[in-house]
């Protein structure tokens, strides 16, 4: 991954200010935005924690590149077709959200969907425990088809 594109997703995931070069994020209105050439390309609600992107109509392999630095994202191109996560995707806002696995060694989670508490491994919502916590068992009911 290029530099300035970490530099930008961990400025982006801790709401902090960051600008070089042509990419920019920024935190206001209770948004963190991440910018390329001016354009918002991806958004974080603070309050929940919910992320989304949009390639703002530009297919370029910088867009690509800035958008695959963030969490929970994965695009190419096939046959002239934009795949984010395994889906044909249009490039309009859409939302993000990624649960990532962690084990709990010096506090009990509280499940927000079961309320059920207990060590080990949990799922928090975008990196955060604040936005939201899952147990294995409501997690793989989400997921599964
Ligand atoms: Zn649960």
């Amino acid at each position: 991954m290029r530099k300035i594109t970490k530099q930008a997703a961990e400025a982006f995931s801790n709401h902090r200010n960051f600008s070089k070069d042509n990419t920019k994020v920024t935190t206001d209105g209770g948004y963190v935005r991440l910018f390329l050439f001016g354009n918002n390309i991806a958004r974080l609600n603070t309050r929940t924690g919910q992320r989304e992107i949009t390639t703002c109509g530009w297919n370029t392999i910088t867009t690509k590149q800035r958008l695959n630095g963030l969490p929970g994202v994965s695009i190419h191109s096939e046959d002239g077709s934009v795949i984010l996560n395994n889906r044909k995707w249009d490039g309009d806002w859409i939302v993000v959200n990624h649960w990532e696995e962690t084990y709990a060694a010096m506090y009990t989670p509280t499940c927000d969907v079961c309320g059920h508490c207990d060590n080990g491994w949990f799922y928090i919502l975008n990196g955060r425990h604040d936005y939201g916590t899952k147990c294995p068992a409501c997690h793989r009911k989400d997921v599964s088809p």
